[in-house]
């Protein structure tokens, strides 16, 4: 085995891609990068009954859109190829062959129908059916039929699936990087199928196989998989390969309440559960949010830096990450933690990629000119970038920059426009009028003097003035927004909110 890390992302294309799925593929690479290793990405299609088409291209999609560069994969040419496992599905069965002849696995003939009975007939009897040692016996295998009969019901082509022979009454030793020694009883597992009617390989078989021949050096993979543990140990001893390590990352809890994070409690709780929008569930992606946002709080799901850090690049993640940090219990999703995240990333971003994005969202939006006037764009987010979460907050955040007001907000009307309100407008915009060096300082000065000048409550003008040119009271500083939709704007909304409030 070479001494060079190699891990694998092995996901099963049966669907879109969970984040959990997606934070097992971020730790794999973060650890092969971290040793300068080899991270390969292995598509497990052997199960035909589940898989969907396009399942694939978005676990690729997926990846690549959050930076994690497969080295060897379905579309990255390797050594160890191919790297689907249903273009390798003519390796597997001399694999099991070879354990029949060792007598480490043994032909199986029950038919699912004898199967099922036998379960009810436990069930009924408050017991649990396992096939195993205990009674493998009284079973039709090849342990407990004659040479020659195994032999004609092989040659008439009877149905058959393999099974592994489980040696009873040993205590195995396992490891895991995470959760340190477990030992399990051998005489409590069941004999697993390692390859099935149909031609094809479990995914047992397969899996540790596939690791085998790929050179495999670290197994990290999702928590549910732990149970599989034991018999990929036994199956690596049996064959005589030496396994590789493994480390069983925590699940991914709901927000609250007991069990894993489903699609469902993304329904419920309005967040993506998936990257990229699949059908009618919409990814992360979609949503707005930044993929160094995700790859943030992904990352902080399960391991902990150790520090207060909050903030990760990718590199320095690669630099930080170990399975040494990775947590044995469940990781707490917490959906209000991932918008703050992609805030705090939205706010170090620059404005002028913002604006490329933003300019993207406005082409269908009022007022096409300024839509794509970048400069301008660019001061509209410094101004109003505080309070987004996403680019897609910006324009109801900052509709007005855009559009001139045809509605106020009432309530602040009545509360705010008085008898001689208008009077006072058309004296702040006889002041605008007379402005040379258009600039927001200069404003604020001109028209604070005014005021200060004639005795006025300064609420009395600057609350009716922000009516005027927001339609609301919200919004930042008031002579930005002025500066910003020049002179003949801000002239032209005070004239039309005049009339309009009249
Ligand atoms: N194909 C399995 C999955 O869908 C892989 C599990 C493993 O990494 O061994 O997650």
């Amino acid at each position: 085995m070479s001494s060079k890390v190699r891990v694998r992302f092995a996901p099963s294309p049966t669907g879109p891609l969970h984040i959990g799925g997606l934070r097992t593929a971020l730790f794999n690479y973060l650890f092969a990068k971290k040793h300068n290793g080899e991270f390969v990405l292995r598509i497990e299609d052997t199960d035909q009954n589940r898989f969907v088409e396009g399942a694939e291209a978005y676990i690729i999609d997926a990846l690549n859109w959050c930076g994690i560069t497969v080295d060897e994969g379905p579309t990255v040419p390797g050594s160890f190829g191919p790297y689907r496992q249903s273009e390798r599905k003519h390796l597997y069965k001399n694999y099991a062959l070879q354990l029949i002849d060792e007598g480490k696995a043994y032909y199986a003939f029950d038919t699912p129908e004898t199967l099922d009975h036998h379960r009810k007939d436990h069930e009924a009897k408050g017991k649990t059916f396992i096939y195993n040692w205990h009674n493998r016996e009284k079973l039709a295998n090849s342990i407990s039929l004659s040479a020659d009969d195994v032999q004609a019901r092989l040659e008439g082509n009877e149905p058959y699936v393999i099974r592994f022979k489980t040696e009873p009454d040993k205590i195995l030793q396992l490891s895991d990087q995470i959760r340190g020694e477990i030992k399990i009883d051998t005489n409590i597992l069941d004999d697993k199928i390692l390859f099935k009617s149909d031609g094809m390989p479990t995914y047992h078989l397969a899996n540790i196989v596939d690791d085998h021949l790929m050179e495999i050096t670290h197994v990290i993979r999702g928590e549910e998989w732990l149970p599989s543990l034991a018999l990929h140990q036994m199956l690596y001893d049996a064959f005589g390969w030496t396994a590789p390590k493994f480390a069983h990352l925590p699940l991914i809890m709901k927000p609250v309440g007991k069990g894993k994070l489903s699609k469902r409690d993304g329904e419920k709780g309005g967040f993506p559960v998936f990257p990229l929008s699949w059908n009618e569930s919409i990814g992360y992606r979609e949503a707005g949010y930044f993929p160094e946002a995700v790859v943030n709080f992904l990352a902080l799901l399960g391991w902990n830096p150790g520090t207060e850090q909050e903030f990760f690049s990718m590199e320095e993640l690669i630099s930080e990450f170990g399975l040494d940090r990775v947590n044995k219990s469940g990781a707490r999703f917490d959906p209000d933690k991932t918008k703050w995240y992609n805030h705090q990333y939205l706010l170090q971003r620059d404005n002028q990629k913002l604006a490329k994005s933003f300019s993207k969202l406005l082409e269908n939006k009022s007022n096409a000119e300024k839509n794509q006037d970048l400069a301008f764009l660019t001061q509209v987010i410094s101004l109003i970038k505080e309070r987004a979460d996403f680019v897609s907050d910006f324009w109801e955040l900052g509709h007005y920059f855009f559009e001139t007001p045809t509605h106020y907000n009432e309530k602040a009307v009545k509360k705010q426009w008085k008898e001689n309100t208008a009077d006072l407008m058309q004296k702040v915009a006889e002041i605008i009028t007379s402005i040379q060096d258009f600039n927001s300082g200069n404003i604020e000065d001109q028209i604070k003097n005014w005021i200060t000048h004639n005795e006025l409550p300064f609420g009395k003008i600057m609350a009716p003035l922000r009516l005027l040119i927001v339609g609301d009271l919200k919004g930042p500083h008031l002579f930005d927004i002025i500066e910003l939709i020049g002179k003949d704007e801000s002239l032209n909304r005070i004239e039309r909110g005049i009339s309009a409030l009249a």
